[in-house]
């Protein structure tokens, strides 16, 4: 089978590899589409250090069971599926406790000791597998990944109705955080970006106001909208150490932080005095799994739409290039959100 294989930092290559089979408790899926991650970025640069080379990366798909590992009765074969990433060993404390992003021994299919689903077969838990309708659409399927994210953090602090949100970061999955904050029933949202195609895009997600933070200081606009209140949640989306700080300088007294940016540039200076005395809670969340089931159904049901994201589409043979030629990086082409559909 072919599958894009990463070989170290700025080395992709479309390869032939064996089928590989199902080990007890997994399954094989014949891989229908799968979504570019910012992850698959990272990697592909070398910022993520816990990749060992070489591994065929992706891990943002899903397909079409085809071959139950042993042990395996449910999904049966010929079942449609998205497939959330993290292999938890079930195990330890923080797997009893359902914490699986936290897991002591954890994997990521297509990034952690685990081959992944740039190929057109991949094998995955059958606990990974999550089954979606047939009126999905396979490009829309590879979305379900990123929405999932978003969704698992709200889950788990909720946005009182009718309070402020400010979001950080207008990529897909700030997108995603605005129209899920107007779902919750939120007041006025805030959609900081320095792209004004994403920005403008931000409207038709819900947000009330978009600041490109190139031009002007989202905090002092974001104070003056709420009487210097400043807003109860603030979601820092956009992995960047300036958002991190501005977000922080936004926040409404007792409100909440949530980091779901990873900002790779290292350490960010925050005030703790601000954070003890005006009662912030900072919250910080890498799970998804938990968000995959309610994901399907958003998508599913229309209320939350991929397709405005989806701006690029490549095969599994084209991969390699559009990474070489930095397309994603360097957001060439309005990129958005790209998919590879086998
Ligand atoms: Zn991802
Ligand atoms: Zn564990």
């Amino acid at each position: 089978m072919k599958a894009v294989v990463y070989k170290g930092p700025e080395n992709l290559a479309l390869e032939e590899r064996e089928v590989p089979e199902p080990a007890p408790g997994e399954v094989l899926i014949e891989t229908k589409a799968v979504g570019i991650c910012g992850s698959d970025v990272s990697i592909y640069y070398g910022n993520f250090k816990k990749i060992e080379p070489p591994l065929t990366i992706g891990h943002e798909g899903g397909g079409v069971v085809r071959e139950l590992g042993e042990g395996v009765d449910w999904p049966k074969e010929g079942t449609r599926v998205a497939v959330s990433p993290l292999d938890y060993c079930g195990k330890c404390e923080y797997c009893i406790d359902a914490r699986y992003s936290l897991c002591e021994n954890l994997k990521t299919i297509g990034m952690i000791e685990r081959e992944g689903e740039y190929a057109e077969y991949f094998v995955a838990p059958a606990r990974n597998c999550h089954v979606i309708p047939e009126s999905l659409e396979w490009r829309q399927a590879a979305l379900i990944d990123t929405l999932a994210g978003p969704v698992a953090t709200i889950e788990r602090r909720n946005i009182p109705v009718n309070s402020g949100v400010a979001v950080f970061g207008a990529g897909p999955a700030g997108l995603f955080f605005a129209r899920l904050a107007k779902l919750k029933g939120a007041g006025e949202v805030y959609l900081m970006g320095h792209n004004d195609d994403r920005l403008e895009l931000g409207r038709s997600y819900g947000a009330d106001r978009i600041i490109n933070t190139h031009d002007t200081d989202p905090v002092e606009t974001i104070l003056e909208f709420t009487n210097g209140k400043g807003t109860e949640t603030v979601i820092e989306a956009a992995g960047s150490e300036q958002a991190s700080s501005q977000g922080l300088s936004s926040l409404a007294k007792g409100g909440t932080m949530m980091v779901y940016g990873i900002v790779e540039s290292g350490p960010v200076a925050v005030s703790m005095e601000d954070i003890a005395l005006d009662e912030y809670e900072l919250f910080g969340i890498a799970d998804n799994t938990h968000g995959y089931n309610q994901a399907i159904e958003l998508i599913g049901a229309g209320e939350v739409e991929v397709e405005p994201l989806i701006t690029h589409q490549f095969s599994l043979s084209e991969l390699p290039d559009a990474f070489s030629r930095h397309l994603m990086r360097d957001k060439k082409e309005g990129y958005i959100k790209g998919v590879v559909e086998l």
